[in-house]
């Protein structure tokens, strides 16, 4: 249930991640294209036809994107154009060395689409070839001439917006894990009976829900057990309601120590429990439904200085894998109410220990 809470958020991210790389994709075209037409009209030809280039770079990323629904190729088409373009654009100068003006978009482009350590690292792979470009010697360095104090100002003008950038993609990305926490918190929550910390009857549908296919496909038997406490109304009556409580509580930790790792058991209403216990039939069920005769039996639940003895009625049903779940708890509550009016503290339907064996050594034939 907890994956399902997960896997709907990661796939919130997926979207809107989705969603930017389409926008960045879009935008990073519109703009090279317009700049790259303007820069072939002013006959600039080699940053005209490298801006248009990269224009078309962003319409492939996009088509691939509409085509595949996958952002993560578009997103690193995206980023690595990005970082050869804003070199080329300090190396060259762009229109009249106004080029490195353009390096502030990476941080925050690089840091979204990459995150915070992946962009980080790249953005210092950027910035160090950045300043091996600006600081080569000015005869290798083609037609751009960029004064001493620019180049410095530009860098910590750009290690500045780094920082900004990574401060907030850091909050971002703390406050997506708080509400992913968050909403796993109330997600458990809302299946948790709260005074018995069992599931509640909404996690034990969910369960039945997810083992139902498996009944069918692995051909593996499902069994329920339906256990209500007999005359509880008189633990309360006697006890008072507390008391009541406190015995819920208690009762739920014995069943819980009873059960295998696969089983589940939910407080399924008031003094009412259910067992979902996979790749059991029936007869095995009745065993587990008889060890919790016997614990309660050896067990009195104790509140303030008062022990409360406790007794069970339950009814067995092995699910089918084309039952309704509703039928599969009807005939199991019909069972419990044969097991109450044959006289309670007792499991509803009877299996024959002996009769077992022989199946057992049938089977094994
Ligand atoms: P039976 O053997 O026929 O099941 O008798 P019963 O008294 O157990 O059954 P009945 O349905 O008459 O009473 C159930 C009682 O369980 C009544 C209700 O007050 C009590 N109950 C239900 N939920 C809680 C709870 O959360 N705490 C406490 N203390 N009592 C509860
Ligand atoms: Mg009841
Ligand atoms: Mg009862």
């Amino acid at each position: 249930m907890l994956q399902e809470t997960e896997q709907i958020e990661t796939n919130n991210e997926r979207n809107r991640h989705s969603q930017v790389v389409n926008l960045f994709s879009f935008v990073g075209m519109a703009i090279t294209g317009g700049l790259g037409t303007l820069s072939l009209i002013a006959a600039d030809l080699t940053l005209g036809f490298s801006l248009i280039g990269a224009s078309l770079v962003y319409f492939v990323a996009y088509r691939i994107h509409r085509r595949t629904n996958d952002a993560r190729l578009p997103a690193a088409i995206i980023v690595y154009s990005l970082y050869a373009l804003m070199i080329f654009l300090v190396y060259s100068g762009g229109v009249e060395d106004t080029g490195p003006l353009w390096i502030f978009i990476v941080s925050p482009v690089s840091l979204f689409i990459h995150g915070l350590k992946r962009g980080l690292m790249e953005i210092s792979i950027f910035l160090a070839i950045i300043c091996l470009v600006l600081f080569l010697p000015a005869d290798l360095l083609s037609s751009a001439n960029y004064a001493s104090a620019f180049k410095l100002r530009l860098i910590y003008a750009f290690m500045t917006v780094t920082f900004l950038s990574a401060c907030y993609e850091y909050s971002r990305e703390q406050s997506y894990k708080d509400t992913l926490e968050l909403s796993k918190q109330y997600e458990q929550l809302a299946y948790t009976d709260q005074l018995t910390k069992l599931c509640n009857r909404r996690g034990a549908l969910t369960k039945l829900e997810l083992e139902q296919p498996r009944i069918a496909r692995n051909k593996e038997p499902l069994s329920v057990i339906l256990c209500d406490i007999d005359h509880f109304k008189r633990v309360n009556d006697q006890y008072g309601h507390s008391a009541g409580d406190a015995v819920l509580i208690r009762i739920g930790e014995i069943f819980t120590k009873l059960i295998r790792e696969q089983d589940t058991i939910a407080r399924w209403g008031g003094e009412e429990f259910l067992f979902i216990l996979p790749q059991t039939p029936a007869d095995n069920a009745a065993i587990l439904a008889e060890k919790i005769h016997q614990a309660l039996q050896n067990e009195l639940v104790l509140f303030d200085d008062v022990s409360i003895a406790i007794t069970v009625s339950m009814g067995i049903e092995q699910m089918n894998a084309h039952q309704a779940i509703d039928e599969v708890i009807n005939h199991a509550d019909k069972y419990l109410y044969e097991a109450k009016n044959a006289g309670r503290n007792q499991t509803r339907p009877t299996f024959d220990p002996i009769q077992n064996q022989e199946k057992v050594t049938i089977s094994h034939l």
